[in-house]
């Protein structure tokens, strides 16, 4: 029975989020959501794991996190007895799902519907700074609207957001990138463009030249830049009721204020999306630059079996979001406790925790100081602990109904009060007057 246990390590790109963070992480979800209520948008809670199917038709078979990002497995243990529905994938972001469930209940019947979703998502890449298999996104989706004026009000909503964290060092890039069938003409010069380049093209790109061609220029190989940089450009395929779309972006940005660059090479990961794209880039995050990446999808609810519905949000990754905003020393260190009961004896304990109730009634933060143990070591808690009071009953105040009330905390003038006896009745009046 005396076997060895071997302890258990979190798995490898999966963080735990300690109490020394956790503060941060609330801090910031409560700006966003506060946020996202000023511009109407409301929660959806979506499960973490969704039919494999499911992301593989919503982002595409040909993109990373379908190839090779997707945590995927099936609980059926016969082999020949899995079909598709059976394959489970941990969500690797949320837009899909989140439309899924659009779709499921009929969420648009009435009206269009501005919705968020925030949590975990998973990815299986190799971990890094900034990139982990467990992270956090917000997902925002404006459902049912078709103008560039959403496209707007959702990069509006994002500028704010840096603005209440204090980022100046984030840049938008634009781009557009038209409709399926203008895009399906730039493919086919795009292609006869890469067969023409096949000598230069790496394995990725060869691999997708034809189920993928635009992420091709996507690359991050210093070899092809030349050859990307002189590829068909999508813009020049594009008809006219895109260039107005995104001309009418292009002039309500620069009506609010927003600075952007056009990014023509910039396509994203997700095969979703249709005329803008768009994402915010930042330098001080080293090669993790990317924080939030988003665009118009006008074609998933149909892709996923549901009616034609325009639609435009974004993906922001959370972790990236905190480090930059930690470093602009936006996040306050927690509300700590406020008051300590110290206490001797068991008869004076159980006073304590029921005068602690009542201060708690009262609204302070309060710490019963738990088991026994010596005045000294009980002080020093209550000094790390950070409260302004010590409320302390011994003996003596036990047998008086009184509790000593003693401040921690110098006041202003550098001095720190002496301790007073106050009757147990009196502690809340007490504590108020001095609140
Ligand atoms: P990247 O190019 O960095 O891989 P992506 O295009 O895969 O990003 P999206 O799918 O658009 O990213 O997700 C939106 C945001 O989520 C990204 O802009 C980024 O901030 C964040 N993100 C993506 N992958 C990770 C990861 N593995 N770890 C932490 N954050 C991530
Ligand atoms: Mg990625």
């Amino acid at each position: 029975m005396s076997k060895t246990f071997n302890k258990v390590h979190a798995i490898r790109g999966m963080n735990d989020i300690l109490p020394n963070e956790s503060y941060k992480w609330e801090q910031l979800e409560s700006i966003i959501k506060s946020l996202l209520a000023q511009y109407g948008y409301q929660n959806i809670r979506t499960p973490i794991l969704e039919q494999t199917r499911l992301f593989a038709r919503g982002i595409g078979e040909v993109t990373d996190i379908v190839e090779k990002e997707m945590y995927t497995f099936t609980m059926k243990k016969d082999a020949d007895k899995v079909d598709p529905e059976d394959m489970l994938t941990m969500r690797p972001e949320f837009t899909a799902g989140v439309v899924r469930a659009a779709i499921e209940h009929n969420l648009l019947y009435e009206r269009p519907l501005r919705a968020y979703a925030m949590g975990q998502v998973f990815r299986h890449e190799r971990p890094q700074k900034g990139r982990y298999r467990q992270f956090h996104q917000l997902s925002v989706e404006a459902m049912g609207f078709d103008g560039p004026d959403m496209d707007v009000e959702i990069i509006l909503l994002l500028a704010r957001l840096w603005r209440k964290l204090k980022l100046t060092n984030i840049r938008l890039e634009l781009n557009c990138l038209g409709q399926s069938a203008e895009r399906a003409q730039h493919r086919e010069a795009l292609i006869a463009y890469l067969e023409k380049h096949v000598a230069i093209l790496d394995e990725d790109a060869k691999r997708r030249m034809y189920s993928n061609p635009l992420r091709v220029l996507d690359t991050k190989n210093p070899a092809m830049q030349e050859m990307a940089n002189n590829a068909p450009k999508l813009f020049d395929y594009l008809g006219a009721e895109s260039k107005a779309h995104f001309e009418a972006v292009c002039e309500r940005l620069q009506q609010a204020g927003i600075d952007y660059v056009i990014n023509p090479r910039l396509v994203r990961g997700l095969d979703y999306y249709n005329l803008t794209v768009f994402e915010w880039v930042t330098d001080a995050l080293g090669a993790q630059g990317t924080v939030c990446g988003g665009g118009r999808y006008d074609g998933l609810f149909e892709l996923l079996g549901g009616k034609a519905t325009p639609c435009v949000g974004f993906g922001l990754g959370l972790e990236r979001l905190l480090e930059l905003a930690d470093e602009q020393g936006v996040f306050q260190s927690p509300q700590e406790t406020e008051i300590y009961f110290v206490h001797q004896g068991e008869k004076a304990s159980q006073v304590a925790a029921l005068l602690a109730e009542k201060c708690r009634d009262a609204g302070w933060k309060v710490m019963v100081h738990a088991g026994s143990s010596g005045f000294k070591s009980q002080f020093k808690r209550a000094d790390l602990s950070g409260a302004r009071w010590a409320v302390v009953i011994g003996e003596e105040e036990l047998a008086q109904n009184k509790v000593a009330l003693k401040p921690l905390r110098a006041t202003e003038n550098g001095t720190i009060e002496h301790q007073f006896e106050v009757p147990q009745a009196d502690l809340v009046q007490v504590l108020a007057e001095r609140k």
